[in-house]
């Protein structure tokens, strides 16, 4: 037997989806442990923008989600050690349909706090903006650089609120109180599966029926010529077709024309802009989205040329260069999320919508609830 302990909620998987509910457990009093396959995080948590993105997620209980979680974010980051590397999101418009679509989007209740910004505020703003006709600002959104924030909050589970951490062990088969893993039994009250996009190896029949794709992104990070300061995330007029918050809107159709007439390469590949800053100031930009039943596994130039040509588009960065490129993959349904309740006492949870960083803390809170069974 691995572990003599009897926890109270066992997690398997320590991705954003699984520490987020090991978080959300110790806040109800449970002792937990986090068992994970790998010797460290290393898929989709550590791979994303660490965007925090709130304004233009599906209305209603997912939009809820992400500001529940960025309000968790923001407590957590400070004493897990976790830097908020800037806030906010600057959406520029480049084309008219864009901006009635923007326009739109401000009488709903997603527009609560937002700003539209003239052109010399946008410029006074962000001076790197390429020209537009409108720039949507939100102030909700928050940006962790995930590669380092997924292993301090790892970190700090463990060592300010007593979470157990077991690395390099796979779990087979739950069978409460017993749990099978490839280093032998745990015991646990409850479990809760947040397996990421590996759809096979626990409740593989169960999970089949959500009708789950994979979902793979490519992704660069780029080194300005000259410095510059982004002062919140940057986003694009195809990022309107593709966040569901706008996208749903009547407005949207005219805009989606207009780029399937001028953009129809872009959207073949679902690529849209995000363009994020780290602390030493790259940039980290994506993003590109090609749907199957596997990992698509050989990154492709000319889908990162797609997403250059974008960005340039829409930031100036003459003389700019990649330093670095990766692909991530995650799981990928109609519906925003995927949960289950495969026996009493265990809950699977997976994030179907690509936005697993940003309402994590809030979907954890539900996983823990339905193992709990309140
Ligand atoms: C390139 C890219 C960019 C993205 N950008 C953003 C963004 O900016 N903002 C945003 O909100 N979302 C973003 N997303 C989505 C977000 O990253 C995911 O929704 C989120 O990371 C999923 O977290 P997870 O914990 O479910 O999965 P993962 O991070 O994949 O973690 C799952 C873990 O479970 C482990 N595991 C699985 N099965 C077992 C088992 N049987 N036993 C033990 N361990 C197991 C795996 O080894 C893995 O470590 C992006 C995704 C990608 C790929």
């Amino acid at each position: 037997m691995k572990s003599e302990k009897h926890y109270d909620l066992v997690v398997v998987g320590a991705g954003v989806i699984g520490l987020a509910t090991a978080y959300a457990a110790r806040q109800r009093g449970l002792s937990v442990a986090v068992l994970e396959r790998n010797a460290q995080c290393v898929g989709a948590s550590v791979r994303n923008f660490g965007f925090v993105t709130v304004t233009g997620q599906r209305r209603g209980e997912h939009w809820r989600r992400a500001m529940r979680t960025r309000d968790i974010w923001q407590q957590v980051a400070p004493q897990a050690g976790i830097d908020v590397v800037h806030q906010g999101l600057y959406l520029l418009a480049q084309r008219p349909e864009a901006l009635d679509l923007l326009e739109a989007f401000m009488q709903t209740e997603m527009g609560q706090g937002c700003r539209l910004l003239s052109r010399s505020e946008a410029a006074h703003e962000l001076p790197q903006l390429q020209d537009g006709v409108g720039v949507l600002h939100s102030p909700h959104e928050r940006r962790v650089e995930s590669r380092d924030a997924i292993p301090l909050l790892s970190r700090w589970l463990q060592q300010s609120l007593g979470v157990d951490f077991y690395w390099n062990t796979p779990v087979q088969q739950i069978e409460l109180p017993r749990i099978h893993t490839s280093q032998g039994l745990f015991h646990a009250e409850h479990c809760v599966v947040c397996p990421g996009h590996d759809l096979n190896t626990l409740y593989p029949e169960l999970i089949a029926q959500a009708g789950i794709t994979l979902c793979t992104l490519q992704m660069m990070r780029v080194r300005p010529a000259q410095p510059l300061q982004l002062p919140g995330s940057v986003m694009s007029d195809l990022s309107l077709v593709r966040y569901e918050g706008y996208a749903d809107l009547p407005e949207a159709a005219p805009l989606r024309a207009r780029l399937q007439a001028e953009q129809a390469e872009h959207l073949k590949w679902g690529i849209h802009l995000i363009a994020v800053q780290s602390a030493d100031g790259s940039l980290v930009v994506g993003d590109s989205h090609v749907y199957g039943q596997a990992e698509a596994p050989f990154a492709r130039d000319d889908i990162d040329a797609l997403i250059q040509d974008e960005l340039q588009r829409v930031l100036k960065l003459p003389g700019a260069s990649v330093e670095q490129r990766w692909t991530g993959t995650y799981a990928s349904a109609s519906d925003v999320v995927y949960k289950a309740q495969p026996a009493p006492g265990v809950a699977v949870g997976i994030v179907t919508g690509g936005t697993g960083a940003s309402t994590s803390f809030a979907f954890a809170e539900e996983l823990v609830a339905l193992a709990l069974g309140d």
